[in-house]
């Protein structure tokens, strides 16, 4: 029997939405078992210890996926560890690869988060004014520590060198089921790559005008996904809905549109693409057929770089 490819998971400062997802690759995932050995999963698959994976020897673990991104002293350390045990570090789902979600934090600085969480809102009882510190000693002889909460949030793929970047949030499972596949058969692109058909969502949206047979019209208005249903096998972009479907990967399947979603970018960049949030802006902009439909934008912001800020030129809110 070939000797089994040794596995590693490891999530960082992410939802656990990227673990369901390779749980949710189900039979898929009972095919692969037999040529896996998952020799570490944390933390929310197995019982084991960061010091586990700590005392493996360097280099010893075939495949390692992180997901999730960096905003803590510990997940920048066990990151870091990752990569020097595995041959092959795959940065999995939009939170390892760009930042995701929480990567939005960074139009915040630390002190705003803290104020917020700890004093601002409406059902916070502080009086103490207490926040976490990094060591503190309770009871006068208990030492306890925290991980640092650094400024900013950063992706996996700028606090170390990956392999592989997938998009996704979370990757659909069929799409990590390939990734596996290619990785147990030896098929991958150069290092460096992002794993991906290469699509847009718009090349396999059955919205897409084009497939359709039909020219694409410019948007006349912008429009909240509240304001209404959009028509059925209609452009959502077109209809005034802001999609980023042309300048997203769309290994999903165009799964969003598909159910009346505006595509919100969280597959990641189409090749070539160095800012997404830029090329989005522009691609978005190029359809309009007034500039001043731009003001009608919420939290622009927010929302053309809602998958990407850690990664993009500016990084966050400067100031
Ligand atoms: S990419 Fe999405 S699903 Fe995965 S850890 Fe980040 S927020 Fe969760
Ligand atoms: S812009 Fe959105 S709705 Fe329109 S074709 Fe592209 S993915 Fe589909
Ligand atoms: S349509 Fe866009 S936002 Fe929705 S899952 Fe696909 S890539 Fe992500």
């Amino acid at each position: 029997m070939p000797e089994k490819v040794k596995l590693a998971y490891l999530l960082a400062g992410g939802c656990a939405g990227c673990d369901m997802a390779v749980v949710d690759l189900s039979e898929t995932l009972l095919d692969v078992l037999p040529q896996l050995e998952i020799v570490f999963w944390a933390p929310t698959v197995a019982d084991v210890k960061y010091k586990d994976l700590e005392a493996m020897p360097d280099g010893s673990i075939d495949v390692g996926l992180v997901a999730g991104m960096v905003r803590l002293s510990e997940q920048e350390h066990m990151v870091k560890v990752m990569r020097r045990k595995c041959k092959t570090l795959i940065a999995l789902g939009i939170c390892a690869s760009m930042g995701g979600i929480p990567g939005m934090a960074n139009m915040h600085s630390k002190k705003e988060i803290f104020d917020t969480a700890y004093f601002d809102t409406f059902s916070t009882d502080n009086p103490e004014g207490v926040v976490p510190r990094t060591n503190c000693l309770v009871d006068g002889k208990y030492e306890l520590t925290l991980p640092d909460f650094y400024e900013k949030v950063r992706s996996v793929a700028s606090v170390v060198d990956v392999d592989y970047l997938t998009g996704g949030c979370p990757p659909h499972h069929s799409f990590i089921g390939a990734a596996l596949t290619a990785v147990l058969e030896g098929k991958l692109p150069p290092r460096g790559s992002w794993l991906t058909g290469g699509k847009a969502v718009c090349d396999v949206c059955k919205r897409n005008p084009a497939l359709q047979g039909k020219e694409r019209e410019l948007i006349q208005d912008i429009k909240r996904v509240t304001d209404g249903e959009p028509e059925q096998d209609k452009c959502l972009l077109q209809e005034g809905y802001i999609c980023l479907g042309p300048v997203t990967q769309g290994d999903c399947n165009a799964q969003c549109p598909n159910v009346n979603m505006p595509c919100r970018g969280c597959g990641g960049p189409i090749p070539g693409v160095k800012d997404f949030g830029l090329r989005a802006v522009s691609a978005i902009a190029a359809s309009m057929t007034d500039e001043k439909l731009v003001d009608k934008i919420d939290c622009p912001a927010k929302l053309f770089y809602r998958y990407s800020l850690p990664s993009s030129i500016l990084g966050g809110k400067l100031k």
